[in-house]
């Protein structure tokens, strides 16, 4: 390095390292250096545009985003405007389309009835099991959700394929961001703050990374170069956290996720942004149609571009996308956790080993700059 060496070095250019970034670069005036094994920023956030087709494909699946924090929502505001679009999945159970979370037309449309809301309520209650009762497990918690039959259709087998695991073995939790709704809500999410970005990820990405006090090094490994860095420098580190410790006490489990893709010469394939598959005897989890996030776009060129989203456990060189969290995972993670780091600080889904929706990131690493990193800094 013949540059003058940053105040912070950030290793990945993901939600997380961007904010701690712009942060420091923008608020306290501070130089940093990411270092970005990708070859674009954004981390798995991270979109492009088809040329042929001016379509914008999420490189890493659909991310909509969607906030009910206040100063999140404020923040991101900052570097792009949103096109408001409400994320409506489709469950395609047995070849018909159903709306996903289960809600007044699930119930009607599935079991052929046409109840009102009061009436889907006490319906409901005759479908329950155990209630009140403890859920030890995904398939109790489904089926004192919602009962035996509609669990079957839509949650055993789409859990089954996502996590390669019988819904028996797999923790209740899993299930509680999915609502059940009385009405005919049929949105994804309940935030109040929901889009994606109007000129796409790629340009709000950049807006939060043209500080010139941030330098960015893609394709660059923080651990090709760890070696020649001074010890002095902090570094926030947003990688996998296992990876950090040369898996010493073990890997942690994730699932990855495998991506097919296909360019159709067709307007539209499917009438959803994404339509979720839960049967067993079709093997990928769902398929993405991008196009359909951007409906003022109004890209009607005889093209769409679909994606088939297969779910299988990941292997040291695989992309790491959901946390599993077993038992054995919590106990190598507490191992880690317990490791003496020096300056380096662990942030992110990666380096906490943490699902974490975009809002969730970006508001946890605002917090790590106001308690941890401003106080370091300054
Ligand atoms: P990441 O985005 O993973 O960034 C970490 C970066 O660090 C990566 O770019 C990686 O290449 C880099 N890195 C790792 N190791 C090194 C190293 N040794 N040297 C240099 N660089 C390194 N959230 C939503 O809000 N809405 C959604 O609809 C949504 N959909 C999702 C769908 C999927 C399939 C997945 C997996 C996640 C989804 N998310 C969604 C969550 C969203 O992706 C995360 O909130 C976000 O990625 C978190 O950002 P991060 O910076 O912590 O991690
Ligand atoms: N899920 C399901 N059926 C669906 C969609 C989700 O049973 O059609 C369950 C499944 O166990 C999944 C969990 O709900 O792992 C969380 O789903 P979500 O869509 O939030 O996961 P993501 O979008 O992050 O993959």
């Amino acid at each position: 390095m013949t540059k003058a060496q940053p105040d912070l070095i950030v290793v990945g250019a993901g939600l997380t390292g961007l904010t701690i970034a712009e942060r420091v670069a923008s608020e306290l005036g501070k130089s940093v250096l990411i270092y970005e094994t990708r070859n674009h920023i954004g981390g798995n956030a991270f979109s492009y545009f088809e040329p042929k087709s001016g379509i914008e494909i999420h490189k890493y699946g659909t991310h909509v985003f969607h906030t009910a924090n206040e100063k999140v929502f404020e923040y991101v505001s900052g570097f792009t405007k949103f096109n408001n679009f409400q994320h409506k999945v489709l469950s395609n159970h047995k070849g018909t389309l159903f709306n996903f979370p289960i809600n007044l037309n699930t119930l009607n449309s599935f079991f052929d009835l046409s109840m009102d809301e009061n009436e889907a309520k006490t319906f409901l209650e005759s479908l329950k099991e155990n209630p009140g009762g403890r859920a030890e497990n995904l398939e109790d918690k489904a089926k004192q959700l919602v009962g035996r039959v509609l669990y079957e259709a839509f949650i055993k087998g789409y859990s089954q394929k996502q996590w390669q695991e019988d819904p028996k073995n797999l923790p209740s939790t899993i299930i509680n961001r999915i609502p059940v709704r009385f009405n005919s809500d049929s949105r994804y999410f309940d935030d109040i703050h929901q889009g994606l970005p109007l000129d796409g990820y790629g340009s709000w990405f950049e807006s939060m990374a043209a500080n010139k006090k941030i330098t960015i090094l893609l394709e660059t490994d923080y651990f090709d170069i760890k070696k020649d860095l001074s010890p002095d420098i902090p570094i926030v580190y947003t990688g996998p956290i296992d990876r950090y410790f040369d898996y010493k006490h073990g890997l942690l489990g994730w699932r990855t996720l495998d991506f097919e893709h296909e360019a159709l010469p067709i307007d539209s394939f499917q009438s959803a942004a994404v339509v979720n598959y839960p049967d067993l005897d079709v093997a990928f989890t769902r398929i993405h149609e991008f196009k359909k996030l951007y409906p003022e776009r109004r890209i009607s060129n005889g093209a769409t571009h679909i994606m088939r989203e297969y779910s299988r456990a990941a292997e040291r060189e695989d992309d790491p996308f959901y946390p599993m969290n077993r038992g054995i995972d919590r106990e190598i993670l507490s191992k880690y956790k317990n490791e003496k780091v020096g300056n380096t600080i662990f942030a992110g889904r990666l380096g906490s080993y943490k699902y974490m929706d975009m809002d969730v990131a970006i508001a946890a690493a605002l917090t790590l700059y106001r308690n941890t990193i401003i106080p370091l800094l300054t």
